[in-house]
Parts: structure tokens; sequence; C-alpha cells
């Protein structure tokens, strides 16, 4: 078997997404409006890939549309666009919802007393060859497609970064793309900002409203009140993964805040994802 017969089987099975539908997703991802038009290009062609190796699956009754794989695969490749694919090749596929789910969570706390309870998420990304999940409720809601939260960029950076196990911050730096990037500047400036922001969201805590909770998707976004002092998400003051996670909705969405607030987590994605997005204005 050659390389030339893989290769035209492979374009052979490879959806082409119809040029309108393509257009019509693009429109509703308006941080996509200054993209170069062979950025666009190439986005598009690893989008099929994407669908072409990828189950994409609705659950509790979402009828999993067209526009919705489109959206799905366009925003994960944003992530991938300068980088590889293979970042997402363990991945079985991805499961949407049709609102946000409930998950049954666990946690061991120091003192090794075990907590359980249950969670409304907008998505949730398991590690080694497990699934993306996504509420598409979510992915379309005002904030979803543009105004500085996206769960499906969110969710793809937590895969992304699972790249070695468990999520924690540090996604894998690449041998073919990485070598600008250093662990200890890495280590120095993203510690440092997920500090200074914990200190911040801390003290906003005494404007929170009384049922407020922090993991609640629908809680704290960067332009709600009491956070718009926030370059991001609220929620990015969790943990170092989400931190990661927040700070890369915030670099493809709405990049101007993160610039302002943390330079150098800025600059650093930047270098991490080989994009400029504020460089695309
Ligand atoms: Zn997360």
């Amino acid at each position: 078997m050659t390389m030339q017969w893989l290769h035209s089987l492979f374009k052979r099975h490879q959806p082409q997404i119809p040029e309108a539908l393509w257009l019509a997703c693009i429109a509703r991802l308006p941080f996509l409006r200054q993209m170069a038009e062979s950025d666009l290009l190439r986005l598009k062609a690893l989008s099929e890939q994407f669908l072409a190796i990828k189950t994409i699956t609705g659950v509790r009754g979402l009828v999993l549309t067209d526009e919705i794989a489109v959206l799905v695969a366009a925003q994960a490749s944003l992530l991938v666009l300068n980088l590889t694919p293979d970042l997402y090749r363990e991945m079985a596929g991805v499961v949407v919802y049709p609102s946000a789910f409930i998950v049954n969570q666990k946690q061991m706390d120091a003192a090794g007393v075990l907590h359980e309870w249950r969670a409304e998420l907008a998505g949730e990304a398991f590690h080694g060859d497990g699934p993306v999940v996504l509420s598409w409720e979510d992915m379309e809601s005002p904030h979803g497609f543009g105004d500085g939260r996206n769960v499906v960029i969110h969710e793809f950076a937590h895969k992304i970064d699972m790249g070695r196990g468990r999520a924690n911050g540090f996604p894998p730096l690449l041998a073919a793309y990485h070598r600008d990037l250093q662990v200890p500047d890495w280590s120095r400036a993203f510690t440092r900002a997920y500090r200074d922001f914990g200190r911040r969201v801390d003290a906003l805590e005494p404007r929170f409203p009384d049922d407020f909770e922090l993991a609640d998707p629908h809680h704290a976004a960067p332009h709600d009140h009491p956070f718009v002092p926030l370059p991001m998400d609220a929620y990015a003051a969790t943990n170092a993964a989400e931190f990661f996670a927040v700070a890369s909705e915030a670099f493809f969405v709405r990049p101007q805040p993160l610039m302002a607030d943390y330079p150098d987590v800025y600059r650093l994605l930047a270098l991490y994802y080989r994009q400029d997005p504020l460089g695309r204005a």
C-alpha cells in the first residue's frame, strides 16, 4: 500500500464543509472576523480533517446538526491551527448535550475526608482517550461565541493540557514548535498571574450574591456584576489548570483585557499557540 494511495483514499473520504455552511458558522464566531483569508482556509481544512476523524454525538435528545458539528470542529481546530491536530489524537470524540449537565463529583480533601456533590457543568474534558463533553446551550449563549467566555476553547485547552496526564496548567511543550518557550518562564509568569488573579477575586468576594458559586458555569462571567474589573472569567481562580483554560478562552476571544493585565501570560500563550489574536485587529 503506497502513501499515495492512502492519501487519495483519505481525501475521497474527507467531508468537504459546504461553503455556505462554513460562512454561516464563521459569522457566529466574531473573534475570527479579523483572521487572514489564508488562515481561515487552513482552519476550514483542519476542521474538515477533524470531522473526518472524530465522532461528534448528540445525547439527551440533542439533534446534532451540521452547524453544531462545524462549530465544534472549527473552534477545536483554532487552538491547534499552528500546532498539530495530533494533540487530539487520543480523544475518543465529542459528546454534545442540549444544555448544562449534572455530574456527580468526588474529591478527597487534605484531611482525607471524601467530599461528594452534584455539579452542573457547561463542559468537561476527560483525560487520555476520554471525550470532550459540551453543552450546546452554553456554546451558543450570548457569552458563548465571543464575549470573553467560550466553552469549546476552554475544554479543548484542557484536552491539550492533558497531553501528559491530568490537566495542571502546564501543557506539553512540543520540540517542533516550542523551542522559544522555557519552562521556568512559563512557571514564573503563570504562577504570579494566578496568585494575583486569586487575590483580585477574593477582594471582590464581599460583593458576590449570597447564592454565588465560582464553579457554577452561569455565575462567574467576566462582564457580569461584580466582575467587571476582571480580564477573564473569575472561574480562573479555581486552580492552575482552570487558569490556563480560562486564560486560553480570553486569549482567543477577548484578548485586550488579558494583554492589559497579564502581558506575560498573553505573550506565553502567543508563543504556545503560535498565534497573535491582538495582531489580527
Ligand atoms: Zn475547566
